[in-house]
This record gives C-alpha cells, sequence and structure tokens, in this order.
C-alpha cells in the first residue's frame, strides 16, 4: 500500500516524500479513502498510530478543490491541549507547504491580539482548544457557519478535562450539513453519545 494507492493529490504526495515517510500507517491507510469521500468517521486509535495525518492530509485535499469563502473558516480542529493543538499545526504546515491554505491556531495561554488578527484576515482551518475557541466565538470574533468539516480529536480526553458540553455547544454553531471526523483511544459511554448525536452513519475504524 502506498500513499497513492489512497487518493492523495500530487501537492500531497510530493511534501509526504519530503517528510520521508514510505508507506501509511494502518490508520492512514483505513481513514483516508473514506475521509476523501466525505464520510463522517470515527477512529479507535491511541497517539502515535499517525493518526494527525489522518485526518489533516484529506483535509487539505479537500479544502484545495473546495472553493473559498471570504474570510470564513472552513474546518475547524479541536484538540483537548495546547500541546497538541500546536502540533496539528505544524503538522498542518508540513504536509500543506505546496498548498496555500491559511490556518489559525487558537489556544489558551497566549494574547487574543495575534489570533484576532489572523481571523479577521480571514482563514481555512481553525486548530483550537475548545476554551479559547469558546471565548473568541462568544466575543463575536469567529463566525463558525462555513466550517463544513469538523474533528474532535482525542475525545476522551476532552471528556476527562470537561470540554465535552463545550464541544456540544460548539457542534450546534457548525452548519448541519458537515463531514464530522471524531478521534479517541477508547469509546467510553459519554463519547459514544457524542458521537451518535453529532456524527452522521459514521465509518468505524479501530486499530
Ligand atoms: P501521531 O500519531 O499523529 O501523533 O504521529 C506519530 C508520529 O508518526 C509522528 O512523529 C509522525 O510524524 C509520524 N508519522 C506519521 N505518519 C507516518 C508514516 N506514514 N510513516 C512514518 N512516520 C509517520
Amino acid at each position: 500500500m502506498t500513499f497513492a494507492d489512497l487518493g492523495l493529490s500530487d501537492e500531497l504526495l510530493r511534501s509526504l516524500d519530503d517528510s520521508g515517510y514510505s508507506s501509511p500507517t494502518p490508520i492512514q491507510a483505513a481513514a483516508i479513502p473514506p475521509v476523501l469521500m466525505m464520510r463522517d468517521l470515527i477512529g479507535i486509535a491511541q497517539t502515535g498510530t499517525g493518526k494527525t495525518a489522518s485526518f489533516v492530509l484529506p483535509m487539505i485535499d479537500i479544502l484545495a478543490h473546495g472553493r473559498a469563502r471570504a474570510r470564513m473558516p472552513r474546518s475547524l480542529i479541536l484538540e483537548p491541549t495546547r500541546e497538541l493543538a500546536a502540533q496539528v499545526a505544524e503538522n498542518f504546515e508540513k504536509y500543506g507547504k505546496y498548498h496555500k491554505l491559511s490556518m489559525a491556531l487558537l489556544i489558551g495561554g497566549v494574547q487574543m491580539g495575534d489570533q484576532v488578527k489572523a481571523l479577521e484576515k480571514g482563514v481555512d482551518v481553525l486548530i483550537a482548544t475548545p476554551g479559547r475557541l469558546m471565548d473568541l466565538f462568544e466575543r463575536g470574533k469567529i463566525l463558525l457557519t462555513g466550517c463544513s468539516m469538523l474533528v474532535i480529536d482525542e475525545a476522551d480526553r476532552m471528556l476527562d478535562m470537561g470540554f465535552i458540553p463545550d464541544i456540544e455547544q460548539i457542534c450546534t454553531k457548525l452548519p448541519k450539513t458537515r463531514q464530522t471526523l471524531l478521534f479517541s483511544a477508547t469509546m467510553p459511554p459519554p463519547i459514544k453519545k457524542l458521537a451518535d448525536k453529532f456524527l452522521s452513519n459514521p465509518k468505524q475504524i479501530e486499530v
């Protein structure tokens, strides 16, 4: 199995080649084709399995082939911690280096000024922790009505950290017709409930 077999674009194959990855990991092989086909997805996988690329790569292709909407973010990735959000942002830049997509990293512990400026300029992708995202939303700095792709990463850690009510609120601000991906190392009942409520006919994969 190669990355080319998964249906990724030539630009992504080039950036993967630059990364030195020779073949997809099992979660990448299982997740990328259905995500490219716009399916909702539940991925049961730990960190370290290559799961970040399994959503960042198809997201880049979907965004590259879609039409930019003036100043409206089109994808949202939710992460439980600042560190994870920053790592996903690094991955996004690495894999997306041959694309002209813009991104804002919305995390707590840093001043809001630069984040607000980035939002005002307009970005394609938001990578955020739930608290800072809600804060910016409540201040009227973010419109989520153009976000037709949502990734809830590390859902079980979100649960441990008490973020599920925030996530539920955020889900209601996104368009109903969208693609939603949820990743979690385990599927405790509250996560199963969240998935039942906010995902539509998801493909489930476990690695
Ligand atoms: P993650 O599970 O997304 O945190 O990724 C774990 C590590 O695996 C990261 O350091 C990635 O850069 C690396 N990685 C991701 N995909 C591949 C791949 N297809 N081949 C080799 N390493 C990879």
